[in-house]
């Protein structure tokens, strides 16, 4: 699915830009994060850890790359993604993994509306 031609129609200046964060380089091991998350719920959970998480989120497609807020913002729900998946919504992310995502992936329950 790599290959498309490159025909006189390129891709808006600034989307082929967009930075994404593939989910599986950033994740702990399912493993790991099933042991913290214990009796707790994936929309309380950090999605990279699994410790508590209910502050931040980021926002993920259905192939599992992060992607910068402002993007997810402007996304409607059929929109596609730069990875030619669609988005999936926001997820938790505690203040440890926070660290670990550029600043502009990430935005608060309050910016979100949560
Ligand atoms: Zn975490």
């Amino acid at each position: 699915m790599g290959s498309r031609g490159g025909g006189p129609q390129d891709e808006e200046e600034g989307m082929k830009n967009t930075q994404l964060i593939k989910l599986s380089e950033v994740q702990d091991s399912f493993e790991d994060r099933e042991k913290r998350m214990g009796q707790r719920s994936e929309t309380h959970s950090c999605i990279l850890c699994g410790r508590k998480a209910n502050k931040h989120f980021v926002a993920m497609t259905t192939a599992c790359n992060l992607i910068p807020m402002a993007l997810a913002k402007t996304l409607d729900v059929d929109d596609p993604t730069p990875d030619g998946a669609s988005g999936q919504g926001c997820f938790p992310i505690g203040p440890e993994c926070r660290r670990k995502i550029p600043a502009e992936f990430v935005a608060t329950a309050k910016e979100l509306g949560f």
